[in-house]
């Protein structure tokens, strides 16, 4: 016979499960998402993400400001935080251990959310002379900050033409919000940004000091393009901003959403969720997020497994079938 004792811790402990599983499963986890510098689109969009969660759920989510791509996937990687804004070719030697995840090695364990806006690597010169990326060699630029996603793709086209940065005779490494004003005084000739357009910075530095895009084109660009499933030709359009009124050729990445395997299925489902379901006013919070759709979140620059609390909002919204495995 059980006694009372017994009879009692059963009940506790079924009316916990109801009230603890309830609490789960509509209100969320706390969150971070690592972004990026204030200059740049990955706050502006974290800002975004973390309105419409906590608007759904309730819970607390805080956009994190970081160094960018490469220190939010080291973040996610090495648990500091759970989300990341990271771009695509990031995502990939991330999770792969290439590139500058060569000595840190594989991390199977990241997980894709989504794909955000198109980036552009993006090469913004004030000299009338500078034309096309090769006119750089031996110029001062700015490489980008450790840790930014730019200085990454930077190197990953260094090395495709067999150079390192050596063939600047500066490389400085000013953060985004600092390389506008210090290329306006007249201290660089050129600097990398791997961003979503329109960018205020871009926007500044032309409007500013007369700066100008550069077009990054050409055989090794093409073959960077051709070896990698995450690189593509883009097109800045003419007018975008002041001194360029033709289009400028390039080439970019996607932004991308990230977490680990062990981050709970339910908080992944719940973000998922309150960002698909009012993608109406995600689209309006910056315009390089205007012409998202569900299913090119789904399909482009995701080169890490979905999350299975990703897969399960998609396939509940039909945007995937069921997994039978
Ligand atoms: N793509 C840049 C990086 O990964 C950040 C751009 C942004 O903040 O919008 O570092």
């Amino acid at each position: 016979m059980r006694s009372t004792t017994t009879r009692r811790a059963g009940r506790y402990f079924v009316a916990c499960l109801l009230m603890c599983w309830g609490s789960a499963s509509w209100a969320g986890a706390p969150i971070v998402i690592g972004t990026g510098d204030a200059s740049g689109v990955y706050l502006t969009v974290g800002q975004a993400i973390c309105r419409l969660y906590q608007q759904s759920t309730g819970s607390d989510c805080e956009p994190l400001s970081t160094g960018g791509s490469l220190y939010n996937a080291n973040g996610v990687r090495t648990r500091d935080f759970d989300f990341g804004i990271v771009q695509s070719d990031i995502q990939y030697a991330a999770l792969q251990g290439t590139a500058e995840f060569y000595d840190s090695g594989p991390s199977p364990e990241l997980r894709a959310l989504f794909s955000l806006h198109a980036e552009a690597f993006t090469v913004v010169a004030t000299s009338p002379g500078i034309r096309r990326f090769d006119d750089l060699m031996g110029k001062r630029v700015n490489v980008g900050n450790p840790g930014s996603g730019h200085r990454a793709t930077l190197d990953a086209l260094l090395k495709v033409k067999g150079e390192t940065e050596s063939v600047f005779t500066l490389a400085s490494e000013l953060k985004p919000e600092d390389m506008t004003r210090v290329m306006c005084s007249g201290k660089l000739d050129a600097f990398f940004y791997v961003v979503g357009h329109p960018s205020r910075a871009i926007d500044n530095a032309t409007r500013r000091c007369g700066a100008h895009l550069v077009e990054v084109s050409g055989p090794d660009v093409a073959r960077l393009i051709a070896e990698t499933p995450y690189y593509s030709v883009t097109v800045i359009p003419g007018g975008t901003y002041a001194n360029t009124p033709d289009d400028t050729t390039t080439f970019g990445v996607r932004a991308t959403l990230m977490t680990r395997a062990d981050v709970s299925e339910e908080s992944v489902y719940q973000l998922v969720k309150s960002v698909f379901e009012h993608l109406d006013g995600f689209r309006r919070s910056h315009p390089s997020l205007a012409r998202l759709t569900p299913r090119g979140m789904i399909d482009n620059g995701l080169t890490a497994p979905l999350h299975p609390g990703a897969r399960r909002y998609y396939e509940e919204a039909g945007l995937l079938p069921p997994d039978t495995h």
